[in-house]
């Protein structure tokens, strides 16, 4: 595994961060933003992200790893890194993307027709935000199990049925959607990949508040939405493969994010609070530093891995539950630094509440993507050879199964 730059990485990082300087203005390093918590603000925030999405795409910087033939850089997972630490010491909004550049794109660019690959532009230009309608009622962890049908009527399909946790649904243009079209096949069997126009008659989104007050995800429901037979991918009933590689790049994708905080941050707040001589604290910043390196070298072993057109596979997983628990641990250190002032909330907390929303954001992490006892069963059946979870419904007919309700 290389970490220092090349001479080549070198004159790319100097390249990116003259470019920055010039198109997006410097971050106080000093200041953390309030997140965007009303609907107004998480509009504003979807809004300025489209925005510097579409001057990076005037820059040539959007879509860093994409292959030319499909309208990105050609670069190397490298450079993407360097890209993105480069990025961070400026103040420009971005996250709206995370479904259709980590999850959305990688799937279309190896299962996806011409006319599927025509949305890859606009992506990256921030014209289309995507959503990812998987998870039911009934299947999150068990994502095979769900139950929203699809019947074939001449060239389009008729879909039925109800999504729920579906992030970014209110702000987005297109999703990728899962659909049980052949109930008697067994339930990884019966399943079909579809790309979907949110703006089809037939669809109503409604936001769910979290406990911080970010209404993030919605349920979803759907009502005889018509989708055209074109936009399937992949083959009918063979969707189950092309959503593993849409799971996979979402695990790497969660497991590679930059923390919100950073351990400077606590670092400060133990003075602040006058902490550093309390030994159970200064124990804690150690293992959240520790923690964090670790985190580095996992995501420069994946990025090698990439580089070499290696698939990452177990590591990807590992590193996912590593960061949702480093993320839990770090943000109750946080809160425990403040003592008594942990309680607080909203404005009467220290910097408006920001580090009790940290901590409130864990369940994102460790649910979002595969919980954290999912990734453990990965781990488990997949890099560690334990036998695999007994699975009485693995070969019956999904009608017939406990799930189907029908
Ligand atoms: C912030 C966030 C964003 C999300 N965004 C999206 C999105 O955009 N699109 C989308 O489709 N989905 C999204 N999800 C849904 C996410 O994928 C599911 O929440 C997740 O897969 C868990 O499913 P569930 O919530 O139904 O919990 P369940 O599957 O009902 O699990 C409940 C509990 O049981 C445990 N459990 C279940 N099965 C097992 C098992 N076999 N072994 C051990 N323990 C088990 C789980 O770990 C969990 O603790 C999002 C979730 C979050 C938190």
């Amino acid at each position: 595994m290389d970490i220092a730059d090349t001479p080549q990485e070198s004159a790319f990082r100097a390249e990116a961060r003259a470019w920055l300087e010039q198109h997006a203005p410097r971050r106080d390093p000093t200041k953390r933003h309030k997140p965007a918590i009303t609907d107004a603000e998480q509009d504003a925030h979807a809004k300025a992200a489209r925005r510097w999405q579409r001057v990076l795409y005037d820059g040539g910087w959007a879509g860093l790893t994409w292959p030319q033939r499909f309208g990105g850089r050609g670069g190397t997972p490298w450079q993407a890194s360097i890209f993105a630490e480069e990025q961070a010491e400026f103040d420009v909004a971005s996250g709206v993307f995370a479904v259709a550049h980590g999850m959305v794109a990688p799937t279309l660019m190896v299962h996806g027709t011409d006319a599927q690959r025509s949305h890859l532009d606009a992506m990256l230009s921030g014209d289309e935000v995507w959503a990812q309608l998987f998870s039911e009622p009934e299947a999150g962890s068990d994502l095979a199990n769900l139950g929203t049908r699809a019947v074939l009527d001449g060239e389009e399909w008729v879909v039925n049925g109800q999504k729920v946790w579906t992030s970014g649904a209110q702000y987005s243009e297109y999703a990728i959607l899962l659909a049980r079209t052949d109930p008697d096949a067994p339930k990884h069997a019966g399943i079909t990949y579809f790309l979907l126009d949110l703006r089809s008659p037939g669809i109503e989104v409604r936001p769910l508040r979290q406990i911080t007050g970010v209404a993030h995800f919605n349920e979803v429901f759907l009502t005889d939405v018509r989708i055209p037979a074109e936009n399937v991918v992949g083959d009918v009933n063979r969707g189950w493969k092309v959503a593993h590689t849409t799971l996979n790049n979402e695990r790497a994708f969660i497991g590679g994010g930059n923390s919100a905080w950073s351990i400077a941050e606590l670092t400060a707040m133990a003075r602040h609070f006058e902490r550093t001589d309390d030994l159970v604290v200064r124990q804690g910043i150690a293992a959240a530093h520790s923690r964090a390196e670790v985190l580095k070298y996992m995501g420069y072993r994946i990025r090698t891995a990439v580089a070499r057109g290696e698939m990452p596979g177990a590591v990807a997983t590992t590193m996912k539950l590593f960061y949702a628990r480093h993320w839990a641990r770090s943000t109750a250190l946080a809160l425990q630094i403040q003592g008594a002032h942990g309680s607080l909330w909203g404005a009467s907390a220290l910097d408006d509440g920001l580090w009790q929303q940290t901590f409130c954001g864990q369940y994102a992490v460790r649910l979002g993507g595969g919980t954290d006892e999912i990734q453990c069963n990965v781990i488990g059946e997949r890099a560690l050879g334990l036998p695999r979870e007994p699975a009485a419904d693995r070969d019956l007919p999904w009608r017939e199964t406990r799930g189907s309700g029908r």
